[in-house]
């Protein structure tokens, strides 16, 4: 016998409604590039997006075409997230760090139709254009006083086209399995592949961003989005934000310390988003200034991270300086991202400071609708120990079934589950602890060795800014763990003080064979250590030396 009850299509375009009725004055603040701040509601910004839906049509973009975005966090994009996928297009963020081959490659796969882009990218376009016939307008993201020099054909004006375009328009009731967003992984190996989500998956993934053991999303909070647009749904805050009518804070291009810091302080911000390698930077900044900034003035209650692990001393620095809770999370791309999350349990209440840093230091349990399982290689489940490593799969109503256009073939197997390339363990709470990429585990004679848990061990010592562990080659042992790391500013470089801190912390098997000091590690487009720049550079570092010892 079926239930009784009605069956409304999940669509964005109701999370934009209801914020925008429901809490029409709460506000949009955004940062431009030239530092001026800009405040809008969600009721202004329904409007606009309405506007923007209106103007898609003028530009003659059809029903599930791709409208692109090169732009940082900032108002005008929050208006595409919602205009676009209100209006049935799909909107494609494009990471602007990638090399412009990647550029290339993916906004020609995606077919883009029309592309909006902050000024400052002007340049970019340019190089660009030629390459992308397909395109058929190039959108400024700025006023007509503020128009970029570029030649591309046509160039346009955001704020004219939507001067002229009318102000109501209709959210269609879409299927809610139409497509809504695309977002390409960053594909450090081979090319990149399109994640193509749809309306449904957006907003069972928001309900899930916004529960309490989530991020736990309140109509009082006021989030700073420090993740980019172009990252993955910015981890679902605009979807999850605009569900419960939280305040957004947009930082725009600038995301050095002090800025991040003004923001958090003229905006009371509670909560606050972005990958580990901002707060680093941010804490490591705070403590410096300390003298004269004002920490206890922030209303910064919880920060959450992923993309990377956020050391351990980070956690113990949020909590001691700031009084912050950093909640550990844990997703991807392919899966909208959020899957897993460090929210303590009842049994959390009565622990020590340091249990429950050890509880933040893992990437968090899976939150409900999403799904994960530790397997072997053959795909047989492990023990919940804490200790068996396996490889995570994850399936659930937000995970990728397949790349758009085919791209790599089928990615799940009998059972839908989707293989992550991530090696884990859980322990009997549930807590996840990602110990490596499949391929930058350390086979050291036949025994694995983690690389992230002696990069985290490594940051906590006072000199070490960033620390990378590759596996390099080895005579004997095939691959052994080599150390590379970024010294804190005015720090000398002194291995043996950083051998020896590792020492009493890991097994003796575990101390790296070295240490390599370098002035900045490489990272990927989104923040990731490019292990694969590093092992090119320094896999056979080790045999030389270990010939001659
Ligand atoms: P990219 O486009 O760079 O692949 P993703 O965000 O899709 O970006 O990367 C997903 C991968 O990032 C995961 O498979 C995992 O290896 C890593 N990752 C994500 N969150 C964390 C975390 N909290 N700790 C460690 N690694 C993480």
């Amino acid at each position: 016998m079926l239930g009784l009850m009605q069956q409304r299509p999940l669509l964005i375009s109701s999370l934009l409604d209801y914020a925008a009725t429901w809490h029409c004055r709460r506000e949009i603040v955004s940062r431009g590039a030239d530092g001026a701040i800009h405040r809008s509601t969600y009721a202004e910004i329904a409007t606009r997006s309405r506007r923007v839906a209106n103007m898609l049509e003028t530009l003659g973009i059809a029903p599930g075409g791709r409208v692109a975005t090169l732009a940082w966090n900032g108002h005008r994009h929050l208006e595409l997230y919602y205009g676009v996928t209100g209006a049935g297009r799909v909107l494609h963020t494009v990471n602007p760090r990638l090399f412009h081959d990647q550029l290339v490659y993916i906004m020609d796969h995606a077919e883009d139709a029309a592309v909006f882009f902050d000024p400052v990218f002007a340049p970019l376009v340019e190089h660009l254009a030629p390459h992308l016939p397909k395109v058929r307008a190039w959108i400024a993201l700025c006023g007509a006083d503020a128009m970029p020099e570029a030649a591309v054909s046509p160039l346009l004006c955001y704020e004219t086209l939507l001067a002229d375009a009318a102000p109501d328009f209709a959210w269609p009731e879409l299927d809610e399995n139409a497509a809504s967003t695309l977002c390409y992984t960053s594909g450090t190996t081979g090319n990149p592949k399109g994640v193509l989500y749809s309306h449904r998956s957006t907003v069972l993934h928001a309900f899930a961003a916004c529960a309490t053991d989530g991020f736990a999303f309140s109509a009082r909070d006021s989030i700073l989005v420090v993740v980019p647009l172009f990252h993955a749904n910015a981890w679902s805050i605009p979807f999850s934000a605009a569900m419960c009518g939280a305040k957004m804070v947009l930082p725009g291009p600038k995301l050095d310390p002090e800025s991040i810091y003004t923001l958090l302080r003229d905006e009371g911000c509670t909560k606050a988003g972005g990958i580990p390698t901002i707060w680093l930077m941010f804490l490591a900044w705070a403590e410096a200034n300390r003298g004269r900034i004002d920490l206890a003035a922030l209303k910064l209650r919880h920060v959450f991270a992923g993309g990377t692990a956020p050391p351990r001393a980070m956690i113990e620095k949020f909590r001691d300086m700031m009084g912050v809770f950093l909640l550990h999370a844990w997703g991807m791309t392919e899966t909208s991202p959020i899957v897993t999350i460090g929210a303590p349990l009842a049994r959390h209440a009565d622990a020590a400071p340091d249990q429950i840093v050890d509880m933040q230091v893992k990437q968090g349990r899976q939150v409900f609708g999403a799904e994960v399982k530790l397997v072997d290689p053959l795909g047989a489940a492990l023990p919940h120990d804490g200790k068996t490593v396996g490889e995570l799969k994850v399936r659930g109503n937000w995970v990728v079934s397949g790349y758009f256009k085919g791209e790599g073939g089928n990615v799940l197997d009998a059972d839908g589950w989707f293989s992550t390339g991530d090696a884990a363990t859980i322990d009997p709470d549930g807590y996840v602890q990602l110990t490596d990429r499949l391929k930058d585990i350390v086979k050291s004679g036949g025994e694995w060795i983690s690389s992230i848990e002696i990069e985290n061990l490594a940051v906590s010592h006072p000199d070490v800014f960033e620390a990378a562990v590759i596996a390099a080659e080895h005579p004997k042992w095939q691959e052994r763990p080599l150390l590379i790391v970024q010294l804190k500013p005015g720090a000398e470089p002194d291995k043996q003080s950083i051998l020896d801190f590792l020492a009493g912390r890991i097994a003796k098997w575990w101390l790296p064979d070295d240490v390599v000091f370098v002035d900045s590690l490489p990272h990927t487009a989104t923040g990731k250590l490019l292990k694969t720049e590093l092992r090119k550079r320094y896999a056979g570092y080790l045999l030389g030396k270990a010939a001659g010892a």
